[in-house]
């Protein structure tokens, strides 16, 4: 297998060696690069067209009149912050350390949706935490992006689907992931995102409305709430199954793609 110069960057941002037989002259070149080598921007190509929108009211609209977060669709940050800290709509509060809301910049042009908080996410209160978190923050640097609140270029969000953690890491159930958006759908709004990506089966299938496998879904520019979304494995999932690297390389390229020509058409 040849390997692209860009999925090398990405393996040596990852801090993963090659973990497939590769061709002794992308072996030779592996072996002498720099660590800090640049990663190449990809170049635009077509102009990419989003499909599927999907509003905050629309969900609204599906939850039954006594389930509704009162007023989440017109929330700032600190309303919404606040709600979120004493939602008591379903049973997950009831296992639950704190809240986990989300962090980094809140105009940010990149927005990463992940699924759940996990042990250390509950402890600690901040989404993708622990070795998943830190693969994605090693992802992130591959493409020069932190979740630093304070870069100055405003570059990422990361929020989960559903803000407490479920019991035992078990998967979310679908009335928890239904109750639990209209949160996340603010956040998107508030942040007004040039590009979301979203990480993992029930973030995807909660965002997308749908029941397709990821694998089916990567490659393409869905949309929400206006906003391009680019479907992708979750890095818990690339510890387990490492040959997937390259493919969750490939999605990171792609919403560079549409970042850059989101640039082109705005100032943000
Ligand atoms: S998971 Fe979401 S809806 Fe359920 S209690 Fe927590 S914040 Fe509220």
């Amino acid at each position: 297998m040849r390997w692209s110069e860009r999925q090398r960057a990405m393996l040596r941002e990852m801090g993963i060696p090659p973990f497939w037989p590769v061709e002794p002259e992308t072996a030779a070149v592996m072996a002498t690069e720099a660590v800090a080598a640049p990663v190449p921007a990809p170049v635009p190509s077509e102009p990419i067209k989003p499909k599927q929108p999907i509003a905050v009211a629309q969900v609204l609209d599906a939850l039954p009149q006594a389930r509704r977060p009162d007023g989440v669709e017109s929330m700032d940050w600190p309303a919404l912050r606040e709600a979120v800290a004493h939602c008591r709509a379903c049973d997950l509060c009831g296992s639950r350390t704190q809240t986990v809301f989300g962090v980094g910049h809140i105009e940010a042009q990149w927005m990463i949706v992940g699924e759940a908080p996990g042990e250390q996410e509950d402890k600690q209160g901040e989404p993708f935490v622990g070795r998943a978190g830190q693969l994605l923050d090693r992802m992130l640097a591959a493409l020069d992006l932190t979740r630093a609140e304070s870069t100055a270029d405003k570059q990422v969000y990361i929020a989960n689907v559903l803000k407490c953690r479920p019991p035992a890491n078990r998967n979310p159930l679908p009335p928890e992931v239904a109750q639990c958006e209209p949160y996340l759908l603010r956040q998107m709004a508030l942040v007004q995102p040039r590009v979301v990506l979203a990480m993992g089966r029930f973030a995807v299938q909660s965002l997308l409305k749908t029941s397709e496998a990821i694998g089916r879904l990567r490659g393409k520019v869905h949309e929400v709430q206006g906003v391009p979304v680019i479907v992708t494995y979750h890095p818990a999932y690339l510890l387990r199954n490492p040959a997937d690297k390259a493919l969750v390389w490939d999605d990171l390229c792609l919403a560079r793609e549409v970042w850059a020509q989101r640039g082109a058409q705005s100032s943000r």
